[in-house]
């Protein structure tokens, strides 16, 4: 049998086997339980190569997780999460990326992946490619297209919403949040917000291709002073969130914004979301739709 090649593909060839096994078994396939399958798949596929053990460490808070070469046993792998985490999402996430890591990249660096909190967003950076893949293949293997999709037609885009996704598969609001933000057609973003200012953005592609990004990365960036984000206002339902004028947030539009606080940080997670159709003024930019220069921005605010 020929084997998969690309994240994507690794993810679904998983994906499938997974849910013939849970049809069989008349049992739910969500959440997807990655310890398992990471043994069993590596013993049956890769004997010479198995993944023997899955478990947590109490790590430095610098990582998240690691994909590592048994000392002992030459040839066996182990995968280690930081088990100071206490986000079973985050966890499940972080088991999903170093199994992406054991398929795609284990030759790659036979020394093994010590992986950081910042490698797990590391969705589009061409310095963090592994990374990158490793994420792509998580982000597929938890929330297969065809039931993320059916979980999300016809319902009303709120936090609540990703909220109940990142329930339904075990993983970080954060990762629902981008994974729907990389398949709508609305025009949506994510900021991640850290002591005022904004730690890093990401919007989907109808947004940024009508010209709303920021650009951080080389500056930092507050968060807009009257923003949920910024104001901390428990007055305010931060599901339901506020639509605010034009001129609050980035674009010179009406934007809808929705803020969680994480009472224990200083961290906000806030979805904003624009019209569907951009202003009138943007219509030429549409028209001349350019997929190079377009990808030529860096699209990650750091
Ligand atoms: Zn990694």
């Amino acid at each position: 049998m020929k084997l998969p090649t690309t994240p994507e593909g690794w993810a679904i060839h998983l994906s499938k086997l997974v849910k013939i096994f849970h049809d069989a078994h008349g049992l739910n396939r969500f959440p997807i339980r990655v310890a398992p399958i990471a043994e069993e798949y590596s013993r049956n596929v890769f004997p010479d190569a198995p993944i023997t053990m899955v478990k947590g460490l109490d790590l430095s808070d610098k990582f998240e997780g690691m994909l590592m070469p048994n000392p002992n046993q030459i040839g066996e792998w182990g995968i280690i999460y930081n088990s100071a985490i206490t986000s079973k999402g985050r966890i499940n996430f972080t088991l999903g990326h170093e199994l992406g890591h054991y398929l795609l990249h284990r030759h790659l660096s036979p020394e093994g992946f010590r992986c950081s909190s910042r490698n797990m967003l590391d969705w589009k950076s061409e310095h963090g490619q592994v990374e990158a893949q490793a994420n792509t293949f998580a982000s597929y293997l938890l929330m297969p297209l065809d039931d993320f999709r059916q979980q999300v037609r016809g319902q009303e885009i709120s936090l609540a919403l990703m909220r109940f996704l990142s329930e339904r598969y075990e993983v970080s609001i954060t990762a629902a949040i981008l994974k729907w933000l990389g398949i709508t057609d609305k025009r949506a973003m994510i900021v991640i917000g850290r002591d005022g200012f904004i730690d890093w953005a990401w919007g989907s592609n109808p947004l940024f291709k009508s010209g709303i990004f920021y650009r951080a990365r080389q500056q930092t960036v507050a968060l807009p002073e009257q923003s949920l984000a910024a104001r901390r206002d428990s007055s305010i339902d931060s599901q339901t969130g506020v639509v605010h004028p034009k001129g609050i947030w980035i674009g010179d539009e009406e934007v809808h914004e929705m803020t969680i606080f994480a009472p224990k940080s200083n961290m906000t997670i806030t979805l904003l979301l624009y019209a569907n159709s951009p202003p009138v003024r943007f219509q030429t930019f549409l028209e001349d739709d350019n997929d190079d220069v377009v990808e030529a921005y860096d699209r990650f605010a750091r």
